[in-house]
């Protein structure tokens, strides 16, 4: 019978019973899932070293080719274990390959045998070099013969590494040849797709390794990129069409009056960036189907006024909106900076847990009444009894862990208000969906002009001394500082000991200067006051912990010394950095930080320093912490995109999702759900429906 993309694993050549238990493990049950199961390196072995030159490379990989002149299997003496050792043998000199346990290699080599050897040259203790368990295949023709470009897959079970090349490679030479191609032709047009058997035959088995290749940018990363795109798109889509969405009934309209009003309160001209988005953000609310988006930006890259905007389109047309943000700091700062800017021609209102009686009322009247018009508020926005007479769009700043309950708070406010989530990290596209369902991406990739790199330094305690003096120099040119402890503010234990115990060491040290301290069990007055002279430079030095860890916008302060810096998960370290480097002032963020040099704390915090992108970090975040801790939720069964990555990709996000519109518009529910079932192997419309 010959084998198809469809046939189960089992029966491809090489496979057989066992393994293809431990295959199946790893989601690769038929022999098309192989072909989609990608390398995650490469190793160029066209290149052969000469032996007598592998001194030189001593600890990285070299690729030799050469005659065997003997081969022995023995036991080691010393460390009773099986070896079986070659010596390869190539005009300039020869080297020793040694095999522990695979004994069976006396089998499969022998003296007088011509090998290809990959492997990483050790020195032993006696001085010289060998090669312990290389790869090595055997090789005909003459030496000097060209080797190939291979392939490294992750490890599947006790698969040797040989074998499951192997196995990949016939699966592409079985099924290529007669390989459907799921995407329908006028889309690979648009999306200018190359061939899907050549892109799965050039990511295994490439020609070449270009820096368009490596950074996954050759035809045949796009085609698989955007291939896995348009499918989600496409999904997405068929998933709206088919879920009844409420129709909003108001009509909301941006005219030229609007936009001069605008341009009226800003205060610097928009980034591109922020123009794009704002526009994304201007037409869904010009639809009639209710938005929910979301809107990424790194740590300062502006969001606020883009959020400010929005809200002025809601209210221009005669209807209400609500700021929430997760911490009263923060609702102060906005509050402050949108009366600044806005003056007396919106009416604008505070709500927090710690009103009074009586201002709780008046909140909850002018709401109802509509005679205020924005509300900035925390979570106490989401109370039942709070009520508009008009609500047109809800905003939430930097508070990912926003998910379906609130917002079907926000609807039962009534109206069908547009939703705009507003957060700094990073959540890829994948995360995001499973979290917040069918939602819509913006992203700000560009920070405002002017901004100088804050510089990110790792220190131990005892450089603490060197540390102080240098902030005693900044104070002294006009600067402000951060001072962080490690207390991470979410339960109303929290021990303040630890931050008591700072503020005052910090006191002692800087007599002369203003310092002071702010937390999270503070009251929501006391909060703001010291928020207050800090902004207004009556403070030196804020001595906190992370209750200023998010958006806190203090253009002067110019470092950021946080004390026990490994306590913190990198995204909060990026936050806090954030906090630094938003005027025009050279800025430091210092992390202190006490252990042993080389431990898994330090490097780290060495490669956080590295970096400046937020999208850097997010990754390598959720790489050392998992997508449930990074976002403080359990999730699991996340998808993933091959090589596409929605944060760095989000252009060709934006050609995918608009093929898959017009695919929607032009073909109609039913065709897309034919192509959508092609390109998942599964039957769409049924599931779309159930
Ligand atoms: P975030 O995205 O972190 O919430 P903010 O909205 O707080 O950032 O903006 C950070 C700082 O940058 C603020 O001081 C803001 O006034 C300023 N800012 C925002 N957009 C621009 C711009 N286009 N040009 C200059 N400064 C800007
Ligand atoms: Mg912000």
């Amino acid at each position: 019978m010959p084998v198809t993309r469809d046939t189960p694993i089992q029966f491809l050549k090489g496979v057989g019973e066992t393994r293809a238990k431990s295959l199946a493990e790893h989601g690769l049950e038929t022999v098309g899932d192989l072909l989609w199961f990608f390398p995650y390196r490469y190793e160029d072995r066209r290149h052969p070293t000469r032996i007598a030159d592998i001194g030189r490379h001593v600890n990285e990989g070299v690729l030799l080719r050469g005659k065997v002149i003997s081969a022995r299997a023995h036991i080691s003496p010393v460390k009773h274990v099986k070896l079986f050792e070659a010596v390869l043998q190539d005009a300039s000199g020869a080297v020793k390959l040694v095999w522990f346990n695979q004994n069976f290699l006396a089998r499969q080599i022998e003296r007088g045998d011509h090998l290809s050897v990959f492997g990483v040259p050790k020195a032993t203790i006696s001085g010289h070099v060998q090669i312990e368990s290389p790869d090595w295949e055997e090789f005909e023709g003459s030496e000097d013969d060209a080797g190939s470009i291979v392939p490294i897959y992750s490890k599947v079970g006790t698969i040797p590494p040989k074998q499951f090349r192997r196995m990949v490679f016939t699966a592409l030479d079985e099924c290529l040849g007669d390989l459907p191609d799921p995407m329908p032709a006028e889309v690979r047009a648009v999306l200018g797709l190359t061939d899907l058997r050549l892109a799965l035959e050039g990511i295994h088995r490439p020609a070449e390794l270009t820096g368009e290749f490596l950074r996954y940018r050759s035809p045949a990363h796009l085609r698989i990129i955007l291939q896995e795109f348009f499918t989600f798109q496409l999904a997405l889509r068929i998933r709206r069409a088919t879920q009844e969405v409420k129709k909003k009934e108001r009509r909301i309209r941006v005219d030229d009056a609007l936009r001069e009003q605008v341009r009226g309160v800003l205060p610097f001209r928009l980034t591109a960036a922020q123009k794009r988005v704002v526009k994304e953000i201007a037409d869904d609310l010009q639809s009639d189907r209710p938005m929910y988006r979301l809107l990424q930006g790194d740590v300062g890259s502006g969001k606020t006024i883009v959020a400010l905007i929005a809200a002025m389109i809601a209210i221009d047309n005669g209807h209400q909106a609500a700021l929430l943000a997760p911490t009263e700091i923060l609702v102060e700062q906005h509050y402050q900076r949108i009366r600044q800017l806005l003056d007396d021609s919106v009416v604008v209102a505070r709500a927090t847990g710690s009103m009074t009686a009586a201002e709780r009322r008046t909140l909850l009247a002018g709401l109802r009444e509509g005679v205020i018009q924005l509300v900035i508020g925390t979570h106490a926005l989401l109370e039942e009894r709070v009520q508009f007479q008009s609500l047109a769009l809800a905003i939430v700043d930097e508070q990912h862990r926003f998910g379906v309950e609130q917002r079907q708070r926000l609807f039962a406010k009534g109206g069908t208000p547009d939703i705009l989530v507003m957060t700094a990290t990073p959540i890829p596209r994948s995360l995001a969906m499973t979290l917040y369902g069918d939602l819509e991406l913006s992203v700000i990739d560009e920070l405002p002009p002017g901004r100088t790199p804050v510089r990110t330094e790792v220190r131990t305690s005892t450089a603490l001394g060197r540390v102080y003096s240098f902030i005693e120099r900044e104070i002294d040119s006009g600067a402000q500082a951060y001072v962080i402890f490690p207390i991470i503010e979410e339960s109303e234990k929290t021990n303040l000991k630890d931050l008591t115990a700072g503020f005052k060491e910090i006191q002692e040290r800087f007599k002369r200067r203003r310092v002071a301290m702010i937390h999270g069990r503070m009251s929501a007055d006391e909060k703001e006051q010291t928020m207050k002279r800090f902004k207004g430079g009556e403070i030196d030095i804020l001595v906190s912990t992370t209750v200023i860890e998010v958006g806190i916008d203090v253009p002067n302060a110019s470092v950021m010394l946080i004390i026990d810096a490994d306590r913190f998960g990198l995204s909060q370290l990026h936050q806090l950095r954030g906090r630094v480097g938003r005027g025009e002032r050279k800025s430091w963020c210092v992390l202190i930080h006490d252990e042993s040099e080389g431990s898994e704390g330090t490097d780290r915090l060495r490669l956080f320093a590295g970096t400046r992108d937020g999208f850097e970090v997010a990754e390598r975040d959720l790489e050392l912490r998992g997508p449930g801790e990074f976002l403080g939720t359990r999730q699991s069964g996340i998808p993933r995109f091959h090589f596409g990555n929605i944060l760095r990709d989000h252009d060709l996000m934006d050609g995918a999702r608009d093929a898959a519109i017009e695919v929607m518009e032009t073909s109609g529910l039913p065709h897309a759900e034919e192509i959508a079932s092609k390109l998942l192997g599964i039957e769409v419309a049924a599931t779309a429906r159930d």
